[in-house]
């Protein structure tokens, strides 16, 4: 049974800051997250983009950000259970939670703060016959380094911001040897000022544009060698590539924490925004996976949340202490 005083479900960036601020209360941390690694949707979805509203970084990699977040939490030795999901959670005689994994770990503790933000990733997947067995061979569901895509021929598919974007990104910085975008409509969801930049691209033959087309077929031996594209007009065709990547989104799901008793509003949980408490007392919600009025998904947010959830825990915790407010200015950082 692993002990602490905190369970964080979740190392996005919200709880791992939130580490950083229970260890100048001097309180422990321990992160249960089912990604292998830390970082949440900026290491798994985003982490070679940069991002320009974190206050103090005119411009920051999502990736870096989650480094030095690492950096700042590691005075105070958090803990991980990295792979694994939390599905249940029990309250003990003590007034103490008991969260278990998937895999069986057990974690004590007397707050559990929930930052699992769009809940367990489950990205859209087209209904292509025998995709699954291309996975990690070819088929990719979410750009992570796109250096992977050097020289390489690259079909995207989707419609919205990621599609057009990494599809830029690959074209435009001459990454890969050829971009082809694929979307089954002849107008895009995404921002304008991308559709322009793709038509532009596609003028300069740097984007093999194909609208109101679906891949509905993938081929190649143990890899990627081949999908079959079927247009509106046209019918089906063949086209080589080393990379099939469909960009139609995660769905967002919360999982097994839909059923541990808490309110929940849309996918999300209802939190009180005095202190980010939900209805189980004992337990928070912070980050992306809370709702409240005006509720805005950012991560600048989620860090507010994650310091007055914090403080609130603290007095849970020492009923009996009063906590002053310190400037690390003054105080420094002085880690476990
Ligand atoms: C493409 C893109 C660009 C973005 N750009 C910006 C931007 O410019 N500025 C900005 O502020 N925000 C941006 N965001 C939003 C930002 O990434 C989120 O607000 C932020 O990641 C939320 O952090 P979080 O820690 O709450 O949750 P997440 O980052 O979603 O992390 C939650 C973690 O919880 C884990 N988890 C969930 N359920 C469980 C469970 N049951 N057991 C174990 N682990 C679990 C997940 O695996 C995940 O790792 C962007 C998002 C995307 C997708």
């Amino acid at each position: 049974m692993i002990q602490t005083d905190i369970i964080i479900i979740g190392a996005g960036p919200v709880g791992l800051f939130t580490v950083f601020e229970a260890g100048l209360l001097k309180l422990r941390c321990h992160l249960i997250d089912s990604l292998p690694q830390a970082g949440g949707q900026c290491s798994e979805i985003y982490p070679k983009k940069p991002i320009y509203d974190i206050p103090g970084f005119p411009s920051i990699l999502a990736g870096d950000l989650i480094d030095n977040l690492m950096e700042q939490a590691a005075p105070f030795k958090p803990g991980f259970t990295l792979g694994e999901a939390a599905v249940s959670i029990e309250k003990t005689a003590e007034d103490k939670f008991i969260v278990t994994t998937n895999k069986g770990t057990q974690h004590e503790a007397p707050i559990v703060m929930i930052a699992g933000g769009l809940g367990v990733f489950e990205p859209r997947k087209p209904p292509i016959e025998g995709l699954e067995n291309y996975e990690d061979k070819g088929v990719e569901y979410i750009i992570k380094d796109p250096e992977f895509y050097q020289g390489k021929r690259c079909v995207i598919s989707g419609g919205g911001d990621s599609a057009l974007d990494w599809s830029i990104f690959l074209a435009e910085k001459n990454i890969a040897k050829e971009v082809a975008l694929v979307h089954r409509r002849s107008s895009f969801r995404g921002h304008l000022d991308s559709v322009q930049k793709v038509m532009d691209l596609a003028d300069a033959g740097k984007i093999k544009l194909i609208t109101e087309a679906e891949v509905v077929g993938i081929g190649g031996n143990g890899k990627v060698e081949n999908v079959v594209i079927n247009h509106l007009t046209q019918g089906d065709f063949t086209m080589e590539t080393d990379h099939f990547i469909p960009l139609f989104g995660l769905k967002p799901s919360l999982g097994p924490i839909a059923d541990w008793g808490l309110e929940i509003d849309k996918n999300a949980i209802v939190v009180d925004t005095l202190d980010y408490s939900t209805n189980i007392p004992g337990i928070y919600a912070i980050g992306d996976v809370n709702t409240y009025t005006n509720k805005l998904k950012l991560i600048l947010c989620g860090f507010h949340e994650g310091t007055l959830a914090v403080q609130s825990a603290f007095a849970r915790i020492h009923p009996d202490k009063k906590n002053v407010l310190k400037y690390t200015t003054v105080n420094g950082i002085s880690g476990f």
